[in-house]
């Protein structure tokens, strides 16, 4: 099936595209990868009357190691920060996300920040954003403004972001022990059922849940029992991951039911906990 017709634009920087997406309001769309934006176009439940194609804005895709950590431009593939070598040796929770992502087509053309601001339930992304405490940096027509992962996900495909606002960049600080991404997968799109990222550093440990619920989270009473428990013993974690989907609602669909995906959330928690932290 075709889409409806539309305008297309290709701005060369950020001015330019918050230019366009003020000037055509609620009836633009900024389009990255194309890998969920086009399948919605197509089966037009989205009609969007302008594209504005961010992907020959220059700089937009990027894995650079600054003061503060790694940045990570919005534009970069999964498949980019699947093989980054940086990456796998300062941040290695994103590069092990990135990989379960889709399959390689998906990988090659699917961008982080496409993915984030798309903020589908079952996409892999934001449960290791939010386990990392990662910043996202939003351009709008006023400027430059920093989101914290906790804050970015409002609900079901819903994020901070604007609709004359565009995500640049993915921060994270360096990370590079004792994380862990583990995900039960539908089996055909490989989109998560429920997928849980792991961090635990000496602050104690940080899990986001993606899949579960209408929208990505952190984990807090697991994280707190887990505070509390000092010796992580495998049965101490277990007690503590039963803790994984309390107080959201479970959803469910044709892939699985509430039940089903709380348990998963319950066993995946468990898993990461165990293997970030040495103990599989
Ligand atoms: C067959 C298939 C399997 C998949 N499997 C998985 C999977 O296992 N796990 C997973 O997580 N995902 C999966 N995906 C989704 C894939 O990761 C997409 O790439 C991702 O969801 C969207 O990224 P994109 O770059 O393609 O964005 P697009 O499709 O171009 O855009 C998505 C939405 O975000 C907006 N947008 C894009 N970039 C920006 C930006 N920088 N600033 C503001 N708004 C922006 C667009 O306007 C649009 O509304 C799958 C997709 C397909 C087709």
């Amino acid at each position: 099936m075709y889409p409806a017709q539309f305008d297309y634009f290709r701005p060369t920087t950020v001015d330019e595209a918050v230019k366009l997406l003020v000037q055509h309001g609620d009836e633009a769309k900024v389009l990255a990868g194309g890998h969920s934006l086009i399948p919605a176009m197509k089966l037009r439940l989205a009609r969007p009357k302008a594209i504005v194609d961010i992907g020959r804005i220059a700089n937009l895709s990027y894995v650079r190691e600054t003061s503060g950590g790694i940045a990570v431009g919005a534009m970069t593939t999964h498949a980019e920060i699947a093989a980054s070598a940086l990456l796998g040796e300062r941040c290695p929770l994103l590069p092990e996300t990135a990989r379960h992502i889709g399959d390689m087509q998906v990988r090659n053309k699917g961008t982080i920040g496409g993915s984030l601001a798309h903020a589908d339930p079952a996409a892999d992304w934001p449960a290791a954003v939010l386990a990392l405490e990662a910043e996202l940096e939003i351009a709008g027509p006023r400027g430059r403004r920093t989101v914290r992962a906790d804050q970015f996900f409002v609900d079901l495909f819903q994020t901070a972001i604007g609709p004359d606002e565009i995500l640049c960049e993915i921060r994270v600080t360096r990370t590079p022990k004792s994380v862990a991404y583990e995900k039960t997968e539908q089996k055909a799109s490989g989109f998560a059922l429920v997928g849980i990222a792991v961090v635990v550093d000496g602050r104690g440990a940080r899990v986001g849940v993606t899949g579960l619920a209408a929208k990505a989270y952190r984990a807090s009473r697991v994280e707190q029992a887990l505070a509390t428990d000092r010796s992580l013993t495998p049965e101490r974690i277990a007690r503590a991951a039963a803790h994984a989907a309390d107080g959201v609602e479970p959803l469910s669909d044709i892939h699985a039911s509430a039940s089903f995906r709380a348990h998963l959330a319950e066993v995946n928690t468990r898993r990461a906990l165990t293997r970030a932290l040495g103990l599989a």
